[in-house]
């Protein structure tokens, strides 16, 4: 049974390494509260790494799979990306594009040439 919840502030700081924002926890600023109903509202935070790592794939700085600019096969063979899971959290009309996309390079890999437009 819930009873209550464990809060914490975050702050954005930049990973000097990859030059990316993320949001960390600003030690001591635990407090609780009393709840019986908890939703979560986090948005997209980069790939699942157990999905990435089933398959082997590179992720980037960003944390979405590697490809070449304008690319979606992944260092794996015969892996190819797309969506989200490839450009970061985005819109749909961007993951339509990109399943179109990734078909033709699909399709030419496969084929040697694409007849999709
Ligand atoms: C709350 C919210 C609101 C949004 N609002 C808008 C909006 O108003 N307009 C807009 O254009 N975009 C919006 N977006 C963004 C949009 O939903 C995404 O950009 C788009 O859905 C990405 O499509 P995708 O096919 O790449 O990934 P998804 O739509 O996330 O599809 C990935 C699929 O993979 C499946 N999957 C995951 N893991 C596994 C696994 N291990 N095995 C098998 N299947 C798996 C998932 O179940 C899912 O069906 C919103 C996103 C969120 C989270």
């Amino acid at each position: 049974k819930l009873v209550k919840a464990i809060l914490v502030s975050l702050k954005a700081e930049k990973n000097p390494e990859t030059g990316r924002m993320s949001m960390v926890p600003v030690e001591g600023s635990e407090k609780e509260v009393p709840a019986d109903l908890v939703l979560i509202a986090a948005g997209f935070l980069g790939a699942q790494s157990y999905v990435a790592d089933a398959f082997g794939v590179e992720l980037n700085a960003r944390t979405n799979v590697a490809t070449e600019a304008g690319k979606y096969a992944t260092n794996v063979e015969k892996v190819f990306t797309a969506g989200d899971m490839h450009r970061g959290q985005s819109l749909v009309v961007w993951a339509i594009h990109e399943g179109r996309d990734v078909a033709k390079e699909v399709d030419k890999y496969l084929m040697g040439y694409t007849n999709l437009a």
